[in-house]
């Protein structure tokens, strides 16, 4: 089959843009340059893929999830069923979560690092690899999205430390300068798209009645997990920002907390720190 044919095909199945999002990933072009190659032929094994991930759109299954990767600063992550799939937001996170570290340590690396609640591994992996003579360690209660971020760790040479665990429940290890998370932050009864219901792992998107099951289960022993002098940068609901202002307050003591918007405005990103004596 013909490029040409090859988008017509998907067309008929899925949105265009979709299609041609497909084929182009498969063959390592961007969309716009198929249309210097139509008269080529997809290669036969490509072209098997190709059906395979327009069947698995027309199912209802994310496109992200059909090619099985994301870019998140500017790197190619995997993912499948088993993690959440990354947000722009998270990218925003860890834009942000890079200027307070500047901000409060300047020159005084390296820095110890943990991400909880690790999935793919997006941002422990992307703060490891800007940050080169730091130590990040991540935690997964699910051993298989652990799985999908090792494989990450693997395909990008990222090399870092890995641990499951239910939060900060029995982690064995030594204080952190930074711990960094995007929980599930979801409330149970709180209405989301639909495809994301169907598709990514509830274990990932809800975080009890009231969204805040997850925070209170990091900050009850996020204390003898922090040095003296640390950063807690945590990716919130956008209703979440005042409750969860309150809930730290309860836990930590002396400390700057500071909510960020993101692009579009909302309450997205609260950054809990101490500066401490030097
Ligand atoms: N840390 C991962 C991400 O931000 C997974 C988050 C989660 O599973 N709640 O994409």
């Amino acid at each position: 089959m013909r490029i040409e044919e090859a988008i017509c095909y998907g067309k008929e199945k899925v949105h265009s843009d979709f299609a041609k999002i497909l084929l182009s990933d498969l063959l390592g072009k961007n969309p716009l340059e198929l249309y210097l190659c139509l008269e080529e032929e997809v290669p036969i094994n490509l072209l098997e893929q190709y059906k395979k991930e327009i069947q698995a759109l027309q199912e209802g299954t994310p496109i992200q999830y059909a090619i099985g990767h994301v870019q998140f600063f500017n790197r190619q992550f995997y993912v499948d069923k088993n993690v959440l799939i990354p947000r722009f937001e998270t990218e925003e996170l860890v834009e942000k979560a890079l200027e307070y570290i500047q901000q409060i340590w300047e020159k005084d690396f390296p820095l110890h690092i943990l991400d909880l609640g690790c999935g793919s591994g997006v941002i422990g992996l992307t703060l490891q690899d800007k940050l080169p003579s730091s130590t990040v360690e991540l935690l997964d209660i699910s051993e298989k999205a652990l799985n999908v971020a090792k494989k990450n760790s693997e395909t990008l040479q990222i090399p870092v430390l890995f641990h499951q665990g239910d939060f900060l429940e029995n982690l064995e290890s030594s204080p952190f300068d930074i711990i960094i998370s995007n929980p599930p932050y979801i409330r149970e009864d709180e209405e989301i798209e639909e495809i994301v219901k169907k598709n990514e792992p509830a274990l990932a998107l809800y975080g009890g009645k009231d969204g805040l099951s997850c925070y209170r289960k990091i900050l009850q022993h996020v204390n003898s997990y922090l040095k003296e002098k640390f950063l807690l940068a945590f990716e919130i609901g956008e209703t979440q920002k005042d409750s969860l202002t309150e809930l730290v307050k309860i836990y930590l003591k002396d400390v700057e907390i500071e909510c960020l918007k993101d692009l579009q405005g909302r309450d997205r990103m609260l950054f809990v720190y101490r500066k401490g004596n030097g």
